[in-house]
């Protein structure tokens, strides 16, 4: 299951950070993913429970923030999220765009932890997703 590896490489990243920073336990991770990431929410979530079993984020939450797709468009030379999945034009004008501006994001975006003291974490780490990307 490719949710599976990406639980688990989500976990070492958070536990080389909760180590570096010197916290006992991890409370809750916060990711962005987007749409075109082909990871599936649900999968993670029920990855993760088990991975972090026996690691410092045993417990812990995760926070799966989904990110939309956003196309730059040419015509209106702006940025539009789109609505779905299956169609890159843009929502106002109807140009197709292939310029896409967000939704392949897997990002580490915040992290809780307990001691020494309570300490939030911005360490804004990316991970690159091997997923073949469905539209390019
Ligand atoms: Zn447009």
């Amino acid at each position: 299951m490719h949710e599976l590896s990406i639980a688990q490489g989500l976990v070492d990243v958070v536990t080389a950070e909760a180590t570096r920073l010197g916290a006992t336990r991890v409370r809750t991770v916060y990711l962005a993913v987007g749409r075109l990431s082909g990871v599936e929410a649900g999968a993670l979530e029920f990855s993760y429970d088990l991975v972090t079993e026996g690691t410092l984020l045993a417990g812990s939450r995760l926070i799966i923030d989904d990110v939309p797709i956003a196309i730059h468009c040419v015509r209106c030379d702006a940025e539009h999220a789109l609505p779905g999945v299956n169609r890159f034009r843009c929502p106002v004008c109807d140009t197709p765009s292939a310029d896409i501006r967000r939704g392949r994001e897997l990002d580490l975006t915040r992290l809780e932890l307990d001691e020494p003291d309570d300490i939030t974490s911005s360490p804004g780490s990316s991970f690159s997703v091997s997923s073949a990307n469905p539209i390019s």
